[in-house]
């Protein structure tokens, strides 16, 4: 006999006690959830929803599919220097596959075990394989960080080694020339199935950055947006940019086409008042995570990127859904 609706729940997605953060004054099992911010503190919170077919393959590992699905979303909250608090989970499936549930529970539970991220709630209907996540975290009152706050003079740097899960995305569709070693295809692949959050990276620039943003649908697009509420323009020198070890060996247009077009990496780019650059090399070593200055901002709209002092042109688009 399948498993039913209430089983499915209980038996993946109920935690007992002593199994995992308990925050929650009501947590999952009953009509709502009741969480209480902390005194100061204020709530941000953020959706994201991941659709067969166009966000992943139906062959994917559901252990990494879990662990995506979630980290997709501790991504936002990072970017808003918010600490995570709890999700509720709204999951439509085909069937109650319990291979299936089995290693998209696990994933998706470690990781919200790591963030000390309680699941406090949820939807489990039938249909089309899709899964909606509602994150929530704290962050100071007035303090979160917001794509609106970039000045004019201050530093812009991204975080980690971006690119690489454009890399990976590329070498699946089969359009890398030459195609990638073996070795390079599983660590790549890696970056693009199971995403850090940057959520302690977000933490540590409370107080620190004057905005941020998390790149997922592309760095020079993601970027775009925060210089469109900041009313500011920018500079990216491309000789700046962090490259990957994966990427080094391809040439500079794929290099410059995988950092700057490429989503799916979930690093951070962020602004920083000028002169505080200390600060921000002393959270990269104690994160052991590179954060590169790539530029600044400037006064005139828009963005402008040079190599060696010569304009390049752009020609990257990011990642639209309902554009072809
Ligand atoms: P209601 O009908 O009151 O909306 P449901 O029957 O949908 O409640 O769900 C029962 C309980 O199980 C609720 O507390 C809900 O938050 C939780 N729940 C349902 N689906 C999931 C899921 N996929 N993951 C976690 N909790 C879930
Ligand atoms: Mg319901």
């Amino acid at each position: 006999m399948s498993l039913g609706e209430f089983d499915l729940i209980e038996r993946y997605f109920l935690r007992t006690h002593g199994q995992g953060p308990q925050r929650a004054l009501v947590g999952n099992g009953d009509d709502c959830a009741v969480i209480a911010p902390a005194p100061g503190m204020q709530i941000a919170l953020s959706t994201d929803t991941l659709v067969e077919g166009r966000h992943f393959l139906s062959t994917v590992d559901p252990a990494k599919l879990g662990h995506k699905a979630l980290a997709v979303n501790l991504s936002d909250l990072a970017a808003c220097g918010a600490r995570p608090l709890g999700f509720t989970l709204a999951l439509t499936l085909p069937r109650a596959d319990e291979a299936w549930l089995a290693g998209f529970s696990q994933g998706l539970l470690a990781l919200a075990d790591a963030h000390d991220c309680e699941l406090i709630g949820g939807d489990t209907t039938a249909g089309p394989l899709t899964i909606g996540i509602t994150v929530l975290g704290e962050v100071p009152a007035g303090g979160a960080l917001l794509r609106s706050g970039a000045q004019v003079g201050d530093e812009l740097w991204v975080s980690g080694l971006p690119g690489e899960a454009r890399l990976a995305l590329e070498a699946f569709r089969g359009t890398l020339a030459p195609p990638l070693s073996a070795d390079s295809f599983e660590a790549t692949r890696h970056r693009m199935e199971c995403p850090t959050p940057r959520v302690a990276l977000g933490l540590a620039l409370r107080g620190l950055a004057t905005s941020a943003i998390d790149v997922s649908d592309g760095l020079l697009g993601d970027l775009r947006h925060v210089l469109r509420k900041s009313r500011v323009g920018a500079r990216i020198d491309a000789q700046a940019l962090p490259l990957s070890p994966w990427l080094a060996e391809r040439s500079t247009e794929q290099q410059l086409e995988c950092i700057l077009a490429g989503g799916d990496d979930y690093e951070l780019v962020f602004t920083t008042p000028p002169g505080r650059a200390d600060e921000v090399h002393a959270i990269s070593q104690a994160l052991a995570l590179p954060l590169t200055r790539i530029g600044q901002i400037e006064p005139e709209p828009g963005l402008r990127l040079h190599r060696g002092g010569q304009a390049l042109a752009q020609t990257w688009a990011s990642f639209d859904h309902f554009q072809a």
